[in-house]
């Protein structure tokens, strides 16, 4: 028999009112089920919806500080059963353990810095323009927020979310992603293990369109965060638009990496080999496009080639796996589609096919593939892949460069290899990305420093660091006049 899991909705451990589930499989060996977990409906979403209200007046009054000591806590569950959690996250998600295992340990650092962060949450004392008046703000938090999460960093992602809001004294719904719910259903145990009172979470498991897009219509959800695609995002925000809510996006990606004549070219090498197959290439800071100066193009792509095709595919829980499989059927289906417009328009210089095998053969894999000759504006060189595939576009002049990474819809990460400080400069103030890394690959996010892009690639919001905590806190400006007579600002205190 499967194992079962359950909702986490008004402080108990309960099936959907549907009575239905949903299969979670192994990417790796589609005969591995990992087990079967709620499909809930909108009416799981109404319960856990009116409970997190009675978790938020809790919460709200347990002062910041001892707020903290749960996170902390948290945090220390987390690094107990870290290697546990990596495994089973592997399981569901498939890249590699050493991954989850980073993957985990975001989810660490978040925990710590959010509990540190209890005691901070700062406001400001500000002087008055008037005698015997002070003025002050205060952060307050907002009530129940909704989250929404992708399937790619299955513990990192919703913990950037979920303990800062936390931190600030909200409550949550977390909805994570259907393809990792085991990873979500683990977190929650975790929290409530570390003492969180019971109706301050609440976990609904199901389909985007079934209970996301219910719990982002939900007239007493005031605070809505997504990670996940473009596409999807966009549609929160036109909800969210219409119901006045604070919403924070994080989306798509297509980011480069730019390698001039005068870079270590190792380094250059290591960084591209990482960032393009790394995760599959199923990050939202993946290499999606190398720009290469066209006077080390040729020895540049001939030892990228040879040392990507030396990439182990596999099981992501066994020793000397480099790359694992992609999410589900209908991911391994896109890559494999754009591997065909690859065909049409460049040059596969590797891979562009499923990955064959004996040990591959249950599972979604496809070969680690190099197109050249991309041509900048062509479909290759501006749209998401979400997978292995990596486009070579080759430049004259930096100025070009910058002008082909900046052509894109999205703006999330970009990369610059060089040995000259004026190029690393320019590079970081033109290139139009919310991060750009100079001597390292696209990724490599570190939890407390700010994460997010622009234009498409988000709205303005920013995860982890300290401006996550704007997000999910709301200013208040007190005034205390003890002056003991009407001050009336601007009238009585100017001609
Ligand atoms: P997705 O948009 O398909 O799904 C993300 C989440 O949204 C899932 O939990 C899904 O169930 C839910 N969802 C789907 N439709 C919904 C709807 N109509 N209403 C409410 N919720 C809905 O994305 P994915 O395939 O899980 O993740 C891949 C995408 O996420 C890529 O585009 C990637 O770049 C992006 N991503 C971005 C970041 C970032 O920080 N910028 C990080 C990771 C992933």
């Amino acid at each position: 028999m499967p194992e079962s899991f359950q909702n986490f909705i008004a402080g108990a451990w309960v099936d959907s009112v549907s009575g239905r589930t949903f299969e979670n499989r192994n990417p790796a060996r589609a005969d591995d089920l990992v087990g079967l977990f709620p499909r809930s409906v909108p009416e799981d979403v109404d319960r856990a919806v009116r409970s997190a209200q009675r978790g938020f007046d809790v919460w709200r009054r347990t002062p910041a500080p001892a707020r903290g000591d749960v996170l902390r806590k948290a945090g220390d569950l987390m690094t107990a059963r870290k290697d546990e959690i990596a495994r089973a996250a592997t399981r569901e998600m498939g890249k590699v353990v050493a991954e989850t295992r980073g993957d985990v340990q975001e989810g660490i650092d978040t925990a710590y810095y959010a509990a540190t962060e209890c005691r901070r949450l700062f406001g400001h004392t500000v002087p008055s323009e008037l005698p015997d008046k002070w003025a002050m703000t205060y952060r307050r938090p907002i009530g129940v927020c909704g989250m929404i999460t992708p399937f790619n960093f299955p513990m990192a992602i919703p913990t950037w979310k979920i303990f800062p809001a936390l931190a600030c004294g909200n409550a949550v719904v977390f909805k994570p992603a259907e393809d990792v719910p085991h990873t979500g259903a683990l977190f929650v145990e975790i929290l409530l293990d570390a003492g969180l009172p019971p109706e301050v979470i609440q976990l609904v498991h199901g389909y985007g369109e079934e209970v996301g897009q219910h719990l982002v219509e939900h007239p007493e959800v005031p605070v809505i965060s997504f990670t996940g695609s473009t596409e999807t995002g966009r549609r929160i925000g036109e909800i969210c638009g219409r119901m006045h809510k604070r919403l924070s996006l994080e989306m798509g990606g297509k980011n480069a990496q730019i390698v001039l004549p005068d870079a270590d070219m190792e380094l250059a090498l290591e960084g591209v080999l990482w960032g393009a197959f790394g995760t599959t290439g199923q990050r939202c800071t993946a290499t999606s496009r190398l720009l290469l100066h066209e006077d080390v193009q040729e020895e540049f792509l001939t030892e990228l080639v040879r040392r990507a095709q030396a990439l182990r595919l596999g099981d992501g829980l066994l020793d000397g796996t480099d790359v694992g499989p992609l999410i589900n059927a209908a991911a391994l289906e896109k890559v494999e589609t754009y591997a065909g417009v690859a065909a049409a328009e460049a040059d596969v210089v590797l891979g562009g096919r499923r990955a064959r095998g004996p040990e591959l053969e249950g599972g979604f894999f496809f070969e680690p593939t190099v197109a050249q000759a991309v041509l900048p504006g062509s479909r290759l060189a501006l749209e998401e892949v979400f997978g292995p595939l990596l486009s070579v576009i080759t430049f004259r002049e930096f100025d070009d460069a910058i002008r082909i990474n900046n052509e894109v819809r999205y703006g999330l990460s970009s990369s610059v290899y060089t040995t000259d400080v004026r190029v690393a400069f320019r590079a970081m103030s033109e290139l139009d990305t919310g991060i750009t890394y100079v001597n390292a690959p696209t990724i490599g996010a570190e939890a407390h420093l700010p994460f997010g892009g622009v234009k498409e690639t988000g709205n303005g919001h920013r995860e982890g660091g300290w401006e996550v905590y704007e997000f999910y806190s709301e200013t208040k400006v007190c005034y205390v006049d003890y002056s003991g007579r009407l001050q009336r600002a601007q009238i009585d205190n100017y001609d």
